[in-house]
């Protein structure tokens, strides 16, 4: 099957580069490679921050879609809790009360991504990477597997079915078997799990800091993306067509679309949750930010 080298160029820049800057290279991006029918198969190991006063892991939005007038594919400055232009604008559409509306706002909408640091472990297509350090993006549905490994269910528990481990720990946590099968015409992640607890080695000097991604430089002015989106969207709303990709699970669809009212710096209540049965990923945020504020 061809591919359009131009989608192919989008979804690659969407996929790992849409961050750039000067410090910010595509190479820095491990990305597990899958075969022709979509399958592919991975050991990697998350790590902790750079600093003891980093989460190993950054969260971050963006947008990509296509219009009449192009792609647009940006940050979304409610990374850090700035106002977005597109975020904004799908409030009024999906309230319209037209599907059709709603099915606009599903294909506009903030995705949400993970980076973090990760050592490959095991990379059958590009053994070249093993042993390396990387940043790795990833959706919610591997976050989850994190927050899930760190608070298993209290019954497997109980039952001495599960442990509680830290994925981000050098000395406790565990590698991470990633499994990829395409499924309809989306990665599926679900039969991706830890292995056993074990450790690991790494040069601490290879670690990325993470903190780059909440510099507000790292983000275009209100103005700038307003301009972008109007060109883009110029014409009327035409259908947009939503960038598949076949190594992320970031489009899979959220229950709540229009979840940017909720503000990421809620103030943690307690550090003792129960386990993750919400669809409100800032509630795993809070989890985090409750272990960071333990240490
Ligand atoms: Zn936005």
């Amino acid at each position: 099957m061809a591919i359009n080298p131009a989608l192919l160029a989008a979804v690659q820049k969407l996929q790992a580069g849409s961050y750039s800057n000067q410090d910010d290279n595509k190479e820095d991006f491990w990305r597990c490679e899958t075969d022709s029918a979509g399958n592919g198969f991975a050991v990697i190991r998350f790590l902790p921050a750079k600093s003891d006063d980093q989460l190993p892991f950054t969260k971050i939005f963006d947008h990509g879609f296509q219009g009449p007038g192009g792609w647009f594919i940006e940050k979304c400055p409610t990374t850090i809790d700035k106002e977005c232009p597109v975020c904004e604008a799908n409030g009024p559409l999906w309230n319209s009360g037209l599907e059709s509306d709603k099915g606009v706002v599903r294909k506009r909408k903030r995705r949400t991504s993970f980076i973090s640091n990760i050592k490959v472990i095991s990379d059958p297509k590009n053994p070249q990477n093993e042993g390396k350090i990387f940043k790795f993006k990833y959706g919610k549905k591997i976050f989850d597997m994190i927050a899930t490994a760190m608070q298993p269910p209290l019954v497997e528990l109980d039952a001495g079915e599960a442990v509680a481990i830290d994925p981000f720990s050098l000395t406790e946590g565990a590698n991470f078997k990633l499994k990829i099968r395409r499924v309809e015409k989306y990665a599926n992640f679900e039969k991706s799990s830890f292995d056993n607890v074990s450790t690991c080695d790494i040069d601490w000097k290879k670690l990325f800091d993470l903190s780059v991604y909440n510099d507000e430089k790292m983000f275009k002015s209100y103005e700038d993306l307003k301009k972008r989106f109007l060109k883009v969207t110029a014409g009327g709303t035409a259908k947009p067509t939503q960038m598949s990709t076949s190594t992320s699970d970031m489009t899979e669809e959220d229950d709540n679309p229009f979840d940017n009212a909720v503000k990421m710096n809620k103030p943690v209540t307690t550090a003792s949750k129960p386990a993750v049965t919400s669809d409100d990923d800032d509630d795993d945020m809070s989890f985090f930010r409750s272990l960071a504020a333990d240490d």
